[in-house]
């Protein structure tokens, strides 16, 4: 069996905790103070929370986290392409070089995501040639939601495809980039993770313990030497994509299982997770491995 599957997900069971990693309060440009914005989140059943207002800072232990796990973050946004700064002690000055921001994200201890990549009336807030040669995100928004009521595209799991195609491993997240209560539960990351601290949510993170939804709900992704098994509670079809966005198999069910070839052309797998109406899901990707 000369190629596996790696898989960032674990095979038994355990929570998946369901966050918001981007929302905004009247800190910046937001149109709530941020206790409103916590409520709000409490109320739809969130399990964690980041506030990350534009360029500032909000200490999240002055707030009353209504039994939400609140993790401290920013984006950095004045001078370039926005940087969504996640477990954040300090705000990193915005640089206009975005590599030096990068830079002090990782001296800061939190992680980098690059967020809304589609969005703007030329779908191009990020250049792709800054995204190919930035080092030290973790990874991009696939799903922005606030990009729906805007300009743009917020969906960018064509920017990922090529940057998974060019080797790098990075993970696929969806956020609401809320601004106004309208923009609350559009897209969510949902977390495996039996523990709700700030540490093991930013962890699972980190090393992509999690799937980016806009409404569907994948239950297991299973992962056994070249055969992998994905089982979704609500997908009407599931797509799993490869390389440069290619197409290697479709299920008209809630559930899959894809067998590696003898010999894949392709460095990774992803999968799609069609629902109803707008409703997705997207595994993270599990890359291909030589024993
Ligand atoms: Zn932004
Ligand atoms: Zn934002």
């Amino acid at each position: 069996m000369p190629y596996s599957f790696s898989s960032p997900y674990l095979n038994s069971h355990v929570n998946w905790l369901k966050g918001n990693l981007h929302a905004h309060t009247t800190e910046s440009d937001g149109a709530r103070p941020p206790q409103e914005v916590i409520d709000s989140y409490a109320a739809h059943g969130y399990d964690f929370l980041c506030i990350s207002d534009h360029d500032v800072l909000v200490d999240p232990s002055k707030l009353d986290s209504r039994g939400m796990t609140l993790i401290p973050g920013n984006e950095v946004t004045a001078n370039g392409p926005h940087i969504l700064h996640v477990d954040a002690r300090t705000v990193v000055p915005p640089d206009p070089d975005r590599q030096k921001v990068l830079s002090g994200v990782a001296d800061d201890h939190g992680f980098a995501v690059v967020p809304h990549p589609n969005w703007e009336e030329d779908f191009n807030h990020c250049p792709q040639s800054l995204l190919e040669s930035w080092k030290g995100y973790i990874g991009v928004e696939v799903y922005n939601g606030v990009v729906r009521r805007l300009e743009g595209s917020p969906v960018a799991t064509d920017r990922w495809d090529m940057l998974l195609s060019k080797g790098r491993r990075i993970w696929g997240f969806a956020h609401d980039d809320s601004h106004r209560p309208c923009d609350d539960e559009i897209g969510w990351d949902v977390v495996q993770s039996d523990d709700r601290s700030a540490k093991a949510i930013v962890t699972a993170l980190r090393e992509g313990r999690f799937y980016a939804s806009t409404g569907v709900s994948i239950e297991s992704v299973q992962v056994h030497g070249k055969t992998a098994k994905i089982v979704t509670r609500d997908a009407e079809c599931i797509i799993a994509f490869s390389n440069f966005g290619h197409r290697e198999a479709k299920a008209e069910d809630r559930e899959m299982v894809f067998t590696l070839p003898e010999h894949p052309d392709f460095t990774y797998v992803r999968f799609e997770c069609w629902g109803r109406g707008e409703r997705m899901a997207w595994s993270q990707p599990l890359f291909v491995e030589k024993d």
